[in-house]
């Protein structure tokens, strides 16, 4: 049997389940509502299901579930405080992850900066999406930006910086998202390869923290910085070289920010992803056979969602996490937790 639902709520992070008979697997999605359904401002939809694959996917982080036996319990949740009017920069957000979060820091009523690097169609439509669901949440005041800039590029970066705190009045949120990988024998890595990778993931990310923090010192505000990294900042990735140096230089560069800049109301964080179905990923997310593969190695048994990862971000960006720095929130179903080790190794 086919079934899902859709459960209204003040907010979807974090949340608990106060009665359940079947273990459930929350997934959040936004855009399967029915159209006809009426939200209470500021709020988002929840599915909820027993045993779940993933149905349906695609660039907004779509997700449905298949279940057959289904209860779900009373679900409380708190709000996501203190972003209501805030201004956001999320890098790379015009895909995946970062459209995701883009789109859920407007649906709390946060002003976003969408950067992009050259899709400018893709982060149109990012655009108009976080606008809409803004106004849906009750936050039809919200503003969404586009600017253009390469993360590889230190006077783009500069620019960026200048441009949002400019124009756009300030800056309180920094999402370092923009990231790339690339897959070769460590012994036939070219060395402008590993450039190119450390030079988006890592350089990019410090040069973009350095003038954030410039300006929230300048103008003595206080500030968020997350740093969108992964698993792979814990675990080895082989062929992936420049990839894994960079997120675990990731874990560091959140680590160190944290401390010099705890005591002048600055928290630095990171999320760390696992699988998640995103554009990144389509050498195995477009082949069911290969998804299958990596989701054994799961122990939740799924991939994540665009919108699972996003969540997490608000959460980490709200004033709900006013004491937390300098942590990296691995948010992956289980991968980093030695998978393994299931089933014991002998008797
Ligand atoms: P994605 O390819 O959709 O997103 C990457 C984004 O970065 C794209 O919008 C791309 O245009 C942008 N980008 C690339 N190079 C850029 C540059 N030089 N300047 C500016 N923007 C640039 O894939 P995604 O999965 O959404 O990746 C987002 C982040 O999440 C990356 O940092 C990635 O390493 C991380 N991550 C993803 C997964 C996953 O399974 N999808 C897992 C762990 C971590």
């Amino acid at each position: 049997m086919l079934s899902a639902l859709m459960v209204l709520l003040k907010s979807d992070f974090p949340c608990s389940f106060s009665k359940s008979k079947a273990p459930l697997v929350p997934v959040l999605g936004s855009d399967q509502l029915p159209d006809d359904r009426h939200d209470p401002p500021g709020c988002v939809a929840l599915t909820c299901a027993a045993a779940s694959r993933p149905q349906k996917t695609g660039k907004i982080g779509v997700c449905m579930l298949t279940t057959s036996t289904l209860d779900l319990g009373v679900l409380s949740c708190m709000h996501s405080k203190g972003l209501v009017g805030k201004i956001a920069l999320v890098t790379g957000a015009s895909s995946g992850i970062g459209q995701a979060i883009a789109i859920r820091l407007a649906q709390e009523g946060c002003n976003v900066a969408i950067n992009y690097r050259k899709d400018v169609d893709e982060a149109e439509q990012t655009r108009a999406v976080a606008l809409q669901k803004a106004a849906e949440s009750g936050h039809s005041d919200v503003q969404v930006w586009l600017i253009q800039g390469d993360a590889a590029n230190e006077s783009d970066i500069i620019r960026v910086v200048n441009d949002v705190t400019g124009t756009f009045g300030g800056l309180d949120i920094l999402i370092n998202n923009a990231g790339i990988q690339s897959e070769h024998p460590s012994h036939d890595l070219p060395a402008d390869q590993f450039d190119r990778v450390m030079a988006v993931n890592l350089r990019g990310a410090y040069l973009y923290s350095r003038e954030t923090i410039k300006h929230l010192l300048e103008h003595g505000r206080p500030g968020v910085i997350i740093n969108v990294s992964s698993v792979h900042e814990m675990i080895p990735r082989p062929q992936y070289l420049s990839y894994s140096i960079s997120k675990a230089g990731m874990g560091s560069l959140t680590k160190t920010l944290a401390l010099e800049y705890a005591n002048r109301g600055i928290r630095v964080n990171a999320i760390a992803p696992g699988a998640t179905v995103t554009p990144i990923n389509e050498a195995w997310t477009e082949d069911q056979a290969k998804k299958d593969l990596v989701e054994s190695y799961i122990p939740m048994g799924r991939a994540g969602t665009v919108i699972e990862m996003a969540s997490a971000v608000v959460f980490l960006a709200s004033d709900q996490a006013a004491y937390i720095t300098g942590q990296t929130l691995f948010i992956d179903g289980g991968l980093t937790l030695y998978a393994d080790f299931r089933e014991a190794w002998s008797a």
